[in-house]
């Protein structure tokens, strides 16, 4: 049932009509079209710390943060100032520039199992780089990937992937050859089992396993030890490389990402999103002997016109800076933690069924009883509830991601009056949804 709109909307309306004719969907990214929730998406006019603000002046607290780069606060000033400085010197230089060893000293600096990187525009640019070169490296066609796990668009990942690709219901994309994803096996989160499984029927075949070290792309899952400890050890017995795709986790689950966060060294990992602190920037990196591989040091091409740009460097840099100040992490895990308790407390005192955590700045909550280890039980969650929650709450100001299989992120801008508010926001909805 769509509730009614108390919100203003007529000049997102008009935006957004104008654009079904102009783009698919009338978007660039398909999560943004609010499909799995109904009611249209509102345009954004500007973001501003932790707000946004929309074309009809309504301002939200905002949850989505850009889908993560903005965890140092939207449109930060020290970020802008840097930016706007660099404008002068040029945006792009298709040339070698020290701001690229600074960040790629910042990130090696940060992640303990990086020894190289190599900086690219995205986070889909930057996984579909890694395979090649692990797929190389060890000279192995096949690799293992986990349902629900989201590794951006490139072909071979868009099997059993997560995000949009659930949000819509696509099991697998038209489009993409039979013999491109043949080699793409997929395992069950949280299930050293199904691993072991693939591996035991694919000896010698498996160049490596790449996985979301704390899942976002089917909502918020975080891995078990025994699970990371167990791939790790599968991976280094079977001489197969462990990658994790740290484009969402990597600055987010800690300085050092979800690999510093759970004390697990992976030979190879994926950057995006903070690290270009809300700029177009992906990388990869990994152990020296791996990386060493990439062209023109090695046989495995790789290239990109914007690739390292002064610009996204920049941003990048500033970014990673204030990030490195202390108490960052303290805070973002205080307000997060806070936050996703209070949304399930509400749920559940408004008699749902309700689970839901945190690490760091991500957060998720789904609407069931039992806890979620993988996407086979994520799938579990009542979606009928998503969407009358996700416009209700849109109603009163908080702009939560469009999809119940999306996580959720809180940057260092947000207040406490802001999670109060949210919280506050949570109750008064889910009490407006009928339980069961
Ligand atoms: N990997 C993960 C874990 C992601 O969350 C995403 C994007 N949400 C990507 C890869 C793809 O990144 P991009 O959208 O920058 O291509």
């Amino acid at each position: 049932v769509a509730a009614e709109s108390s919100l203003k909307t007529d000049e997102s309306a008009r935006i957004m009509k104008e654009a079904q004719d102009l783009m698919p969907g009338g978007v660039n990214s398909p999560v943004r079209a609010f499909k799995s929730v109904g009611g249209g998406p509102v345009v954004f006019d500007r973001v501003k710390g932790s707000k946004a603000y929309d074309v009809d002046g309504n301002e939200y607290i905002d949850y989505i943060g850009s889908w993560g780069p903005a965890i140092v606060g939207a449109a930060n000033e020290e970020v802008n100032e840097a930016l706007v400085k660099q404008i002068e010197k040029g945006t792009s230089f298709g040339a070698p520039c020290e701001l690229e060893n600074q960040l790629a000293q910042d990130v090696i600096d940060a992640v303990p199992s990086l020894e190289m990187v190599r900086f690219v525009n995205s986070g889909t640019e930057a996984c579909l780089s890694v395979i090649r070169v692990m797929r190389a490296f060890t000279g192995r066609q096949k690799f293992i990937k986990f349902s629900g796990c989201y590794h951006g668009h490139a072909d071979m990942y868009l099997v059993q992937a997560g995000s949009g690709v659930l949000t819509l219901g696509l099991p697998d994309s038209p489009g993409v050859p039979k013999e491109t994803t043949a080699p793409t096996l997929v395992a069950k989160y949280n299930d050293l089992d199904s691993v072991k499984a693939i591996f035991e029927a694919n000896k010698d075949e498996i160049a490596g396993v790449i996985l979301e070290p704390v899942v976002g792309n089917s909502g918020f899952i975080p891995p078990t030890m025994e699970f990371l400890q167990g791939l790790r050890d599968l991976c280094t017995a079977e001489g197969a490389l462990l990658c994790f795709d740290e484009v969402m986790t990597g600055f987010r689950i800690s300085y050092a990402g979800a690999q510093g966060h759970f004390g697990i060294k992976p030979d190879m990992s994926t950057f995006g999103k903070v690290i270009g602190g809300g700029l177009p920037v992906g990388a990869y990196g990994g152990r020296r002997d791996i990386m060493e591989m990439v062209a023109p040091a090695g046989p495995v091409y790789q290239a990109g016109t914007l690739s390292g740009n002064p610009l996204a460097m920049t941003a990048g840099l500033k970014t990673l800076e204030i990030l490195r100040r202390p108490g960052s992490y303290e805070y973002l895990d205080k307000i997060t933690s806070r936050l996703a308790a209070g949304m399930v407390d509400a749920a559940k005192d408004a008699g749902h069924d309700a689970v839901g955590g945190s690490i760091s700045a991500m957060y998720g909550m789904y609407f069931t009883k039992d806890p979620v280890h993988n996407f086979e039980q994520a799938s579990q969650s009542d979606m009928k509830k998503f969407a009358p929650f996700h416009r209700g709450m849109l109603e009163s100001g908080i702009y939560l991601a469009p999809s119940g299989y999306e996580a959720g992120f809180t940057g260092l801008a947000h207040t406490e009056e802001d999670i109060d508010k949210t919280i506050e926001a949570a109750r008064k909805v889910l009490s407006t949804i009928p339980p069961n």
